[in-house]
């Protein structure tokens, strides 16, 4: 058994506890006071100690690609990018993609987080993720726009993630549509049905990302249409559906609360108001949205409209890092308005809370996992919270020994 006193802890179901205490064993949390223990190991002035951080939406596959796709201000120039460089990189199991990923792992652990969303086409991260000891759920995603035969795709799929599972839990695979404009109707119908016929699991789909989404669920027109028609996947059965991308799945049976809709940026209050009543999660990738250029998330809307938010640094090769507290700090900067409070539980709890992991991840709570962070913070904070969503770096982190 562990015992540690710390300056600030922070709970996340409630206000920092100054001078607190938790004590841990046998990998969980046994105890939370608001005093200080007598036994404990007194980690000092200065130092707050939170439940580990959760990256809500990652791709770990493409880590190989940091730093060498450059910012843009048309979202289809950078999937046209990303769609070329990835040719070259034809097998999945490449020395150099695994590197980078088993490098993006510990990046991601030693800036603070201990669960990940990690989306993948191939599966390759899974033996990474347990490799690492990373407690994750992966979302192997599919893309198909004119799927004949979505439901022998989805069964296939389905056998390929059961053999990537493990377990004890701690790395659960399902399957994830890419996005409303490269996925069959029929696709995300059969994707929908795995997903029911497994209680408990979650999916994920990219969501209200471009402006270009926008034009293409509404008109059927627009670059992703040309696209489509260049790669020659366009499906003649498909008519445009005259809504927005929220709608047209909501419309397809697709949406409720065990769907993550990754981005957001395009959302309206109609939208909004679909996703509250569907008791659905946002996840935020603010600095994806800029370097993709798709432009800023309304995230005070999402925090004003009660939609669940989590957040996600996205992948290396549109995020210069794996740290979820820079992007916090990104957050932060465009709702001022929002509590600081509010973005850490987004960060941590409700990140657990979207990818089904909340009985032992996201809040420090007698009988949950004992995966806690201890960050330094200077004397002079008087607002621990404020101070934990400017932007912290992994030299000020240490993992708290968890036995
Ligand atoms: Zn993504």
């Amino acid at each position: 058994m562990n015992s540690y006193t710390a300056e600030w802890v922070l709970p996340i179901t409630g206000e920092p506890i100054y001078r607190g205490s938790i004590s841990t064993e046998n990998g969980r949390i046994v105890d939370v006071d608001d005093r200080a223990g007598s036994e404990a190991i007194d980690l000092g002035g200065g130092v707050a100690v939170m439940p580990a951080l959760v990256n809500a939406h990652t791709h770990l596959e493409l880590s190989y690609l940091r730093k060498t796709m450059p910012p843009t201000e048309k979202f289809l120039d950078w999937i046209r990018t990303i769609m070329a460089t990835r040719r070259q990189y034809a097998d999945a199991g490449d020395p150099r993609i695994l590197d980078a990923a088993r490098a993006a792992i510990a990046e991601a652990r030693a800036s603070g987080t201990g669960l990940v969303g990690d989306i993948s086409n191939t599966l390759v991260t899974a033996p990474l993720l347990r490799e690492a000891s990373m407690p994750a759920h992966v979302f192997y995603e599919l893309l198909r726009f004119n799927a004949v035969d979505p439901e022998s795709l989805v069964r296939e799929a389905r056998s390929r993630a059961d053999a990537a599972a493990d377990n004890d839990g701690n790395l659960r695979v399902s399957l994830a549509p890419h996005a409303p404009y490269s996925v069959s109707p029929g696709l995300f119908a059969a994707i929908r049905a795995d997903l029911d016929a497994h209680p408990g699991q979650v999916t994920s789909v990219h969501l209200g990302e471009s402006p270009e989404e926008i034009e293409f669920i509404r008109r059927g027109t627009g670059p992703w249409r040309v696209l489509l028609e260049e790669l020659g996947v366009w499906n003649d059965q498909w008519q445009a559906p005259g809504t927005s991308p929220v709608g047209y799945l909501d419309q397809l049976g697709f949406l409720d609360r065990r769907v993550l809709a990754v981005h957001g940026v395009q959302f309206d209050g109609d939208d909004l108001d679909r996703l509250r009543s569907r008791d659905m999660t946002v996840v935020s990738c603010p600095r994806s949205n800029q370097h993709v250029g798709v432009g800023a998330p309304p995230l005070e809307a999402f925090y004003a409209m009660n939609v669940g938010v989590a957040f996600g640094t996205d992948s290396l090769a549109s995020a210069p890092d794996l740290n979820l507290f820079s992007e916090l700090a990104e957050a932060r900067r465009l709702a001022p308005r929002v509590s600081a409070r509010a973005l850490l539980a987004s960060a941590t709890r409700q990140g657990a809370v979207a990818l089904g992991y909340e009985s032992d991840y996201g809040t420090i709570e007698a009988g949950k996992s004992a995966q806690l962070i201890a960050v330094r913070v200077p004397d002079a904070v008087d607002d621990v919270e404020e101070y934990l969503v400017g932007g912290i770096e992994p030299s000020a982190i240490s993992w708290l020994d968890p036995s």
